[in-house]
């Protein structure tokens, strides 16, 4: 059984290396179901603290830099990350990675929806069966 939070909104970011996109909606049992998908392989990621952000790092302030969502380490024989990193730090740069959970923790808090509130904003919810 998929233990996916779903909705009703779409988004699409850039496209990976095999083709799919970052962000993707999967219809599941009728319902959309938005997932990560890894940069690399193009498979979903579906243990944060088996993935990762990894990103162009030490840049000047204010610069944005490229990033790729992937799965973590070697775990489970994979090389996505490693791949990641040297994709990124091709031409010398330093690399940066973050674990997926610190990554969308930050993120979901520079949206203005800390993990806190979200958490009581989820719990509500199900109380609606959404
Ligand atoms: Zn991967």
């Amino acid at each position: 059984m998929e233990r996916l939070a779903c909705s009703t909104y779409s988004p699409i970011g850039p496209p990976t290396k095999k083709g799919s996109h970052v962000l993707e909606i999967h219809s599941i049992a009728g319902r959309n179901c938005p997932v990560i998908v890894c940069d690399i392989c193009g498979e979903k990621l579906d243990e944060a603290s088996k993935a990762a952000a990894v990103f162009q790092n030490f840049t000047a302030d204010g610069s944005k830099v490229r990033l790729l969502h992937v799965h973590k380490g070697s775990i489970d024989g994979r090389t996505c990350h490693d791949e990641a990193e040297a994709l990124l730090g091709k031409n010398g740069e330093p690399v940066g990675w973050q674990e997926l959970k610190t990554y969308l923790a930050d993120l979901v808090a520079n949206a203005g929806f800390p993990a806190a509130e979200m958490a009581e904003y989820v719990e509500r919810r199900q109380q609606f069966g959404f």
